[in-house]
C-alpha cells in the first residue's frame, strides 16, 4: 500500500501528557461525499489516490494511514462564561500533521470518529447535515480570505445517530494550521500544571510565532500576537457580515482560524443584535458583541499565561506580570478597530484615510439598519452606484431616498482621492473585488443540507459549493444565490450545535 502521507507529529511527539492515544471507531458503510482535490493538492497529498475507496477508508476512521497517531486532545474551556475544566476531544482525533507544499504545518482532524476519555454522555459521532455545514461555511470563509479551518473530505459512514430524530453520519477530515485552544491552556492552568502551560506556550511559538523565540519577554509576546491575530479575524467575521454563534474558549484557536462551525450564520438584513444561536439566550454572542467577547476571552488567555510571564514566583513580578497582560488585554479594541475600518475603507472603494471616514461608515451602518437593507447587497451595489447605477442600492431601501444624502458625501469623499470617471471605474472594480455577491445565504445552506441529509440528493450541496467558492462573480445563473430570504424566514432562523 502506498504511503498516503508524510505525516509528522510534533503534538504528540513534544508534548506528552497533552493528549491521550486513542483509535477512531469502525463504521459499517464508509461513502466519501465530499473531497477537497485542491486542498489536497496543497497539502502535498495525490488527490487520485484518496479520491475513492482508500480515502473513503482513511477519512472514515476505518483505517489508520502508516505514521498516524491518532490522539484525543485535552481542553476545557469557558461556554457561555461559566468554567468547564474538562472538555477535550470528545468526538474528534488529532490524526497527526502535515507539511504543506508552502511548507505550513496543518493538522488532520477527524471527527465525529466515536467515542474517546473525554466524550461524557455523547456518543461521539457527528451528523451529515452539520458535517456538510462545516464544509460549506469553511470554504466559503476562504474564499472570503479569511482565516480558516478547512474540510478535506466528509464520509458518510451508513450509521444513524440519534439526535432529536435519526440522521445519516458522518466524519469529517478537519485541516488547521493547529488545535491550540485557548481551551487547551485552560485545561492545565486549572490543574497548576504550570510546566505543562509553559510546554504547550513554546510549542505555540514554535508553531505559530517562531520569531519570538528567543526574545525577551516571549510570553508576553505570544499573548500580543494571539490577540492580533483574533482582533483582525474577528474584525473579517463582522465586515462579511458572520456571527460564529460559540465563540467559548475551546471555540477560540491561537492561531487565528475560524475555529468550530456549529450554530454560525450570516447576517441578512443588518441588524447588530442578530442572534440565530438556538441556544444563545442572553445574546452573549450576537453579531455586534463579537469583539467585546472575544476580549474576554482572551484575558482568559492572559490568566493562564500570567506565571509564565511574571517569570519568578514573588508578588512584585505575579503584579507586573498582571499589568502588562493587562495592557495588551486593554489593547485589543484599538487593534480590532483599526482592522475593521481599514476593511471598512477598502469596502467603500477608498484608499487613502481620512479623519471622517469612521462617520461615513457609522452612518451608512445606521442607513442599513433602519432601512432594514440586505448587509452583502448593501455594500455590493455601491459597486453599481460607483458606475453611475445607484438605482439598484436605492431599490434595497424602503424609501429609495433615503440614501441620498450619504451617498453624495460618499461620492464628494471619494472624489477627495479621484474623481474622474476613469477613477469611478476602478473604484468599481475595486468594490466588485472586496464586497462579496456570494454569501452562504441560511436558507440555502438549510437547503443543501437538507436535500443530502434527508434525501440523499448532494447536488444541492455541491452548486452552493461552487457558488460560494467565487464570493465575488455575480452572474445571471448564480441568482438563486444572490437574493435574500424572504424577511419572515429569516426573522424565525434559529441555528443548533449539531452536536
Ligand atoms: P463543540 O460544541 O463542538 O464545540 O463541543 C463542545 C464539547 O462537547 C467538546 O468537548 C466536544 O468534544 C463535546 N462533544 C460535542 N458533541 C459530542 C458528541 N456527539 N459526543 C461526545 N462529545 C461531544
Ligand atoms: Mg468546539
Amino acid at each position: 500500500m502506498p504511503a498516503f502521507f508524510q505525516f509528522d507529529n510534533t503534538y504528540v511527539r513534544d508534548l506528552p501528557g497533552c493528549a491521550v492515544p486513542w483509535p477512531p471507531a469502525t463504521v459499517p458503510a464508509p461513502n466519501l461525499l465530499h473531497f477537497n482535490r485542491d486542498l489536497a493538492s496543497e497539502l502535498g497529498l495525490n488527490p487520485d489516490l484518496l479520491d475513492g475507496p482508500d480515502g473513503a477508508a482513511i477519512f472514515a476512521g476505518n483505517q489508520v494511514p502508516e505514521g498516524a497517531e491518532p490522539v484525543a486532545q485535552a481542553y476545557a474551556g469557558h461556554q457561555f462564561g461559566g468554567f468547564s475544566p474538562q472538555l477535550g476531544d470528545g468526538r474528534a482525533l488529532l490524526l497527526g500533521e502535515v507539511v504543506d507544499r508552502l511548507g505550513r504545518r496543518r493538522d488532520l482532524m477527524l471527527k465525529g470518529s466515536g467515542r474517546t476519555p473525554f466524550s461524557r454522555r455523547g456518543d461521539g459521532k457527528a451528523a451529515l447535515g452539520p458535517m456538510l455545514r462545516e464544509a460549506l461555511l469553511g470554504e466559503a470563509m476562504y474564499a472570503l480570505g479569511l482565516p480558516t479551518t478547512r474540510a478535506l473530505a466528509v464520509v458518510a459512514t451508513g450509521e444513524t445517530v440519534h439526535r432529536e430524530r435519526p440522521l445519516p453520519g458522518a466524519v469529517l477530515t478537519r485541516v488547521a494550521a493547529s488545535h491550540l485552544r485557548v481551551g487547551t491552556f485552560e485545561y492545565f492552568r486549572a490543574r497548576r500544571d504550570t510546566d505543562r502551560v509553559r510546554q504547550l506556550a513554546d510549542y505555540a511559538i514554535a508553531r505559530h510565532d517562531p520569531d519570538l523565540t528567543g526574545t525577551e519577554d516571549p510570553y508576553l509576546g505570544v499573548l500580543r500576537r494571539v490577540a492580533q491575530r483574533q482582533a483582525t479575524l474577528v474584525a473579517g467575521w463582522m465586515n462579511v457580515g458572520f456571527i460564529h454563534g460559540v465563540l467559548n474558549t475551546d471555540n477560540v484557536a491561537l492561531s487565528g482560524e475560524t475555529l468550530d462551525y456549529g450554530p454560525c450564520a450570516f447576517l441578512e438584513a443588518y441588524d447588530p443584535d442578530a442572534v440565530f444561536s438556538s441556544i444563545d439566550h442572553g445574546g452573549r454572542y450576537a453579531y455586534r458583541n463579537q469583539p467585546a467577547v472575544t476580549r474576554w476571552n482572551l484575558a482568559r488567555l492572559a490568566e493562564t499565561l500570567l506565571p509564565l510571564i511574571a517569570g519568578e514566583d514573588t508578588e512584585a513580578a505575579a503584579s507586573r506580570a498582571v499589568e502588562q497582560a493587562t495592557k495588551v488585554i486593554d489593547t485589543f479594541p484599538t487593534w480590532y478597530e483599526a482592522a475593521l475600518l481599514s476593511g471598512q475603507r477598502a469596502k467603500l472603494g477608498l484608499q487613502g484615510e481620512a479623519a471622517s471616514d469612521r462617520a461615513l461608515v457609522e452612518d451608512w451602518l445606521t442607513l442599513l439598519q433602519e432601512h432594514r437593507v440586505d448587509f452583502t447587497l448593501g455594500w455590493r451595489r455601491l459597486a453599481n452606484a460607483a458606475d453611475g447605477n445607484e438605482g439598484a442600492l436605492r431599490a434595497l431601501f424602503t424609501d429609495p431616498q433615503a440614501p441620498g444624502a450619504w451617498l453624495a458625501r460618499w461620492r464628494s469623499r471619494a472624489d477627495s482621492e479621484g474623481g474622474a470617471v476613469a477613477d469611478w471605474s476602478a473604484r468599481a472594480v475595486r468594490l466588485r473585488q472586496v464586497n462579496p455577491a456570494v454569501i452562504p445565504r441560511n436558507h440555502r445552506v438549510e437547503e443543501a443540507l437538507t436535500a443530502a441529509s434527508d434525501h440523499g440528493d448532494l447536488r444541492p450541496f455541491q452548486r452552493l459549493l461552487a457558488a460560494v467558492q467565487r464570493p465575488y462573480d455575480e452572474m445571471a445563473e448564480r441568482a438563486m444565490y444572490l437574493e435574500p430570504a424572504p424577511a419572515t424566514v429569516t426573522a424565525c432562523y434559529r441555528t443548533f450545535c449539531g452536536t
